[in-house]
């Protein structure tokens, strides 16, 4: 059987844990040359060389504009090009359940990595695929951005606006023959969503979370969580050129939870 993104050049941040890391290790089964970018060099590189000699890893903090530009360098002198650009790095920030107690200093860190990371990465594999032959830019958002709520304010917004800079790119971009689309995941069992409230012990944190998961399952019209390789399988979908005639679009991953009835959300 022919592999999906057979002699595709793709680079996914974060992409040494969860999410990123399912993409990786499905995007080089599928005949892919990934680049793997995260600020964990040490899982990083361990990935790398388990998945073979067509993954390398990049150190990479995608808020820093210098890191991103030396890393779509890194992708084209390495593999020959860049065909995908997976924006998946991202972080939950810290998590006061009120607004009230936020940090701006945490939204700043929010912002830098979930918002102005994926604006950054979208520009800097643009201006390269712009320029040889096209592309596909997918952006990691959340059900977050599209389901307004109490606490996590700092991610809610990055993400919302994630889903807005998607479509907007989408439009500017595909004059170049470069497609922009944006998944938006549910709740999916990674480190992620191991997080922590400020103030709180971690057995405080791991009871919570133990109390919480049942809860999450039972609230998605699918009744189960979701995993990093139901949003790997998303990915290389739309990444592939099953695809083709696609972008601008949001997609859920998130077992119905934003179908429709409030309850649930
Ligand atoms: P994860 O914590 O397992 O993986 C995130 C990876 O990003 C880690 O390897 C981390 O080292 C890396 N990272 C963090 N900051 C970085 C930076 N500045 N530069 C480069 N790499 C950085 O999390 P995950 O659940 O796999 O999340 C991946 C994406 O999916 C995130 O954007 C997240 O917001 C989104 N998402 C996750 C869920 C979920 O339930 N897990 C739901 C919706 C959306």
């Amino acid at each position: 059987m022919s592999k999906e993104l057979e002699g595709k050049v793709a680079i996914i941040t974060g992409g040494a844990s969860g999410i990123g890391e399912a993409t990786a290790e499905l995007f080089a089964q599928q005949g892919a040359k990934v680049v793997i970018a995260d600020i964990n060099a040490e899982v990083g590189e361990a990935l790398a060389a388990k998945l073979g000699e067509n993954t390398r890893f990049k150190h990479t903090d995608t808020s820093s504009k210098a890191d991103i530009e030396n890393l779509v360098e890194f992708a084209v002198a390495t593999f020959g090009g860049l065909d995908i650009m997976f924006n998946n790095a991202g972080i939950s920030g810290a998590q006061y359940p009120r607004f009230l107690d936020d940090d701006m200093a945490d939204f700043e860190k929010v912002i830098g990595v979930n918002l102005r990371g994926v604006m950054i990465g979208s520009q800097c594999a643009a201006r390269y695929m712009a320029k040889n032959g096209g592309g596909v830019i997918l952006n990691n958002a959340s059900i977050a951005g599209i389901v307004p709520g109490q606490a996590l304010m700092s991610y809610r917004v990055s993400k919302a606006a994630v889903i807005h800079f998607t479509k907007c790119s989408a439009i500017d971009f595909a004059e170049y023959g470069i497609r922009v689309c944006a998944m938006a995941p549910g709740h999916i069992r990674t480190p992620l969503t191991a997080f922590t409230i400020p103030g709180m012990s971690s057995e405080q944190m791991v009871r919570i979370r133990e109390a919480l998961a049942p809860v999450w399952d039972s609230n998605q019209p699918l009744k189960r969580h979701g995993r990093p390789v139901d949003v790997a399988q998303t990915a290389l979908f739309i990444c592939s050129e099953k695809a083709a005639q696609i972008t601008g679009v949001v997609l859920p991953i998130d077992g119905g939870i934003t179908a429709g009835d409030p309850v649930n959300h």
